[in-house]
This record gives C-alpha cells, sequence and structure tokens, in this order.
C-alpha cells in the first residue's frame, strides 16, 4: 500500500519516463515550428524506422487518443467529429481526435506545454491495423493539404509466405523517393540498418520487460505497461528508448529479486485482452490489486514486440515485423498465441474487453473466449465498454463482473 492510501505501487523509472516524453514532444514541437526536421505522423505499427531514418520527426496519433482517453477529454469531443458525419461506431481514438482538433484543444498542452499537436509534413499509415487509419489521416490530408502515403497490407494471415513479404517490402521501397522529396535528404542505407538495429534492441528490451511477468509475485502489471510502453511506441528507432528500458529493467529485477510483486499478497493472475479503457485506468488497477489479483499480462502491450526487425534488410524487416502482428493474423493464429500467452504467465484467468468502437482488437465476438476457458479449462469475463468513448461503458457492472472472476476463483460462489 503506498503512503496516499492506493494499493498501486509507483515505478520510480516513471520519473524518467516523464522527462523523455516531454523531450519527445519538445522536439516535433520545435520541428513543426522553426526547426529544420520535417514531421511525419505514422500509425502506431508503421514504418517508424524508415521514417526516423530519412531525419522525420515522428508523430503518432494513436498516442495523442490514448492521452485524450487517459484524460477522459475523449468523451467530450467525439460528437464534434460526429457532426461531420464520422460515426459513434467508429475508431474512438479517430473520432476523438478529430474532435480535439475541431475544438482546438489538446491534453499536449497541460502535459507538455504545447499549444496544439505537431503539424504534419506527411501522412504515412499502414493497413495492417483496420482501415480506420487510412480515414483518419485522410481527413488531415484534406484539411492540411499534406500528402498521404501507405502501405496496404493483407489480413487475417494464417501463414507468412514470402509473397506477402516481398510485395510489403516492395511497398516500403516504394515510398522512399516520395519521402526523400519531402526530408529533402537521400535515404542513407546504413542509416537505415542502424535504426532498424536500434528499434530491433528496444524491441528484446521491451519483452524483457514484460517478461519479468511470468515471475511470481509480477513485479509490474498490464496498467504499469501500459503507460511504461510509451517509449517502445513513438521512440523506437531511436537510442534513448533502450537506455529507457535498461533502467526499467534493472528496477524490475531488483522487485524480482527483493520478492516484491506490483500487487501485494498476488493470488490471482489475469491475462487482459483488448484495448485498455484509458479513462479507467487508475480505477481498474486500483480495483484488481485491491482484490489481490495481478493482470500481468496483455495482448495490447505485446504487440510492439517486432521480431521481424531481425532481418538484416530493413525494408524485409519491416514488411515483417508490421504484418506478423497479432492483430493482422487469422483467428485460429490469435487463438495459439493466446494459449501460449496464458501457459507462459501462468494465467488463472482472462478479460476480454470488447471495445466497441475497436472491433479489430476485440476478441470475443467469435467465440474465442468460450474456446479458450474450456480448452484451457480457466475462467473468463467479457467488459463491454470502449478504448475512449465512455458512454459505452459500465462502471458497476464492470465492478461486479471483476469481483464475480476473484470469487469464483477463492470458491466463494
Ligand atoms: S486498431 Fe482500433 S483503436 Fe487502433 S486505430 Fe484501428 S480502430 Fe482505432
Amino acid at each position: 500500500m503506498s503512503r496516499n492510501g492506493s494499493p498501486i505501487k509507483k515505478l520510480r523509472s516513471t520519473a524518467m519516463l516523464r522527462d523523455l516524453m516531454a523531450d519527445y514532444y519538445r522536439e516535433l514541437d520545435e520541428a513543426a515550428g522553426s526547426g529544420p526536421a520535417r514531421v511525419a505522423w505514422c500509425n502506431s505499427v508503421g514504418p517508424a524506422e524508415l521514417l526516423r531514418a530519412l531525419g522525420f520527426k515522428v508523430y503518432f496519433p494513436e498516442n495523442h487518443g490514448a492521452m485524450l482517453g487517459a484524460t477522459r477529454m475523449a468523451t467530450d469531443l467525439i460528437p464534434a467529429a460526429n457532426a461531420l458525419g464520422y460515426s459513434p461506431e467508429i475508431c474512438s481514438y479517430l473520432t476523438s481526435d478529430i474532435g480535439s482538433y475541431l475544438s482546438r484543444t489538446t491534453p499536449l498542452t497541460r502535459a507538455y506545454g504545447l499549444e496544439s499537436v505537431p503539424a504534419p509534413d506527411v501522412l504515412v499509415y499502414n493497413t495492417n491495423q483496420c482501415r480506420d487509419v487510412q480515414d483518419w489521416f485522410g481527413f488531415y490530408q484534406r484539411e492540411l493539404g499534406v500528402p498521404m502515403i501507405g502501405i496496404e497490407t493483407p489480413r487475417s494471415l494464417s501463414e507468412m509466405t514470402s509473397d506477402v513479404v516481398n510485395d510489403l517490402a516492395a511497398q516500403h521501397r516504394a515510398l522512399v523517393p516520395q519521402l526523400e522529396r519531402i526530408a529533402g535528404v537521400s535515404l542513407d542505407p546504413d542509416r537505415l540498418r542502424a535504426v532498424t538495429a536500434s528499434s530491433y534492441r528496444c524491441t528484446e528490451l521491451w519483452r524483457e520487460v514484460l517478461r519479468t511477468a511470468c515471475c511470481r509475485p509480477a513485479p509490474l502489471t498490464f496498467f504499469d505497461a501500459t503507460i511504461q510502453m510509451g517509449p517502445a511506441v513513438v521512440l523506437r528507432g531511436d537510442e534513448r528508448a533502450e537506455r529507457y528500458y535498461e533502467a526499467l529493467l534493472e528496477e524490475l529485477r531488483e522487485r524480482m529479486q527483493d520478492g516484491v510483486g506490483a500487487v501485494d499478497d498476488e493470488r490471482h493472475r489475469f491475462y487482459w485482452e483488448g484495448m485498455p479503457v484509458w479513462g479507467k485506468l487508475r480505477d481498474h488497477a486500483e480495483q484488481f490489486a485491491s482484490l489481490n489479483a495481478c493482470v500481468v499480462a496483455s495482448t495490447y502491450c505485446n504487440s510492439w514486440i517486432f521480431d521481424g526487425l531481425a532481418d538484416y534488410d530493413p525494408f524485409n524487416g519491416m514488411a515483417r515485423a508490421y504484418s506478423e502482428l497479432f492483430i493482422v493474423r487469422s483467428e485460429a493464429y490469435k487463438q495459439r498465441y493466446l494459449e501460449t500467452m496464458a501457459r507462459d504467465y501462468a494465467i488463472d484467468g482472462f478479460i476480454f474487453h470488447n471495445a466497441k468502437t475497436c472491433p479489430n482488437n476485440s476478441n470475443c465476438n467469435y467465440g474465442m473466449h468460450l474456446r479458450l476457458s474450456k480448452k484451457l479449462d480457466i475462467p473468463h469475463i467479457v467488459i463491454d465498454g470502449d478504448l475512449n468513448d465512455l458512454r459505452l461503458y459500465s462502471e458497476e457492472q464492470t465492478r461486479t463482473q471483476i469481483e464475480a472472476l476473484v470469487e469464483q476463483l477463492e470458491g466463494v460462489m
């Protein structure tokens, strides 16, 4: 229990994380102002390495979307986008971000002193996760008159074939001439290799961070990891992300050595499948901790592990990394992945979050939750909610479901 009475144990590395994220946003702000670097907007699992190698400062609108959710600004901003015909049923990152633009308000002001999000010189998407990112960037293309280019990735992939990898590598290569024109520099192959190698080292460190939670008690929770993943998302390919995860790992290993869990007296271990409910992160962290339950692993945080980047050819590496992801894969692949994770992390139960505006990250609509429970003989709950739109979330119902899950494991019911 912390000094303020909250059962959440803070990680001391978080102070360093705050400074790192502040530097990242200040650099973007400078580039969007009078700085010499160009700004590229990129989706969270887009070709960040290529952009960074060309000297772009890379901004990720999804990170902004998560901030809008976490600060609970999103729900009030979504209607502004709805009024332009963007349905309340599509991605609430998209609708809250467009609402934020229309309302001229951003959490970046309070967090980092930025007046507005950094204006883009180019918008770069990959359709690997969904079609929404393309439509989201399409709004800004029309609104700001900046070029938009991207990669079209096939979805529901069972096996990664050389045809898929070759096609995607070619699509990545095809972006280069236009990006070079906008950046005003030529791509240096050695620089691209160095950035990709750094990104891969970041992946390895981030994986080690998450794997510490295989330990019992787990030194970090899913809720910690959603905050700690910031550098793996926005600064992969930048060596500062590596330095940060080295420091975080040291702290987590200290906890492991001392037998200190992120949750006191850890009795139950859960897996979170789906997006976080950003505006309820702290509430969820506190509820699980107060029930001596630790959410030790998630698909979401593991989605920024990119094994494909180990490929010597950076274009093949990006092609593989951004198509081997869980979200791009078939239902059968996803089930195998979840079974492995449940065993590796010694899971006692699953929490499936059915995020109403992101079917792409909700995996309980085709029977997966029931099949897994039956096969692994562990219980699950399905929380109806959303990543950002809190009108789609029921506080009372969710709290009761979580309590009931824990009671079921304790044999109270
Ligand atoms: S994957 Fe979901 S949350 Fe992410 S951009 Fe697409 S619809 Fe939005």
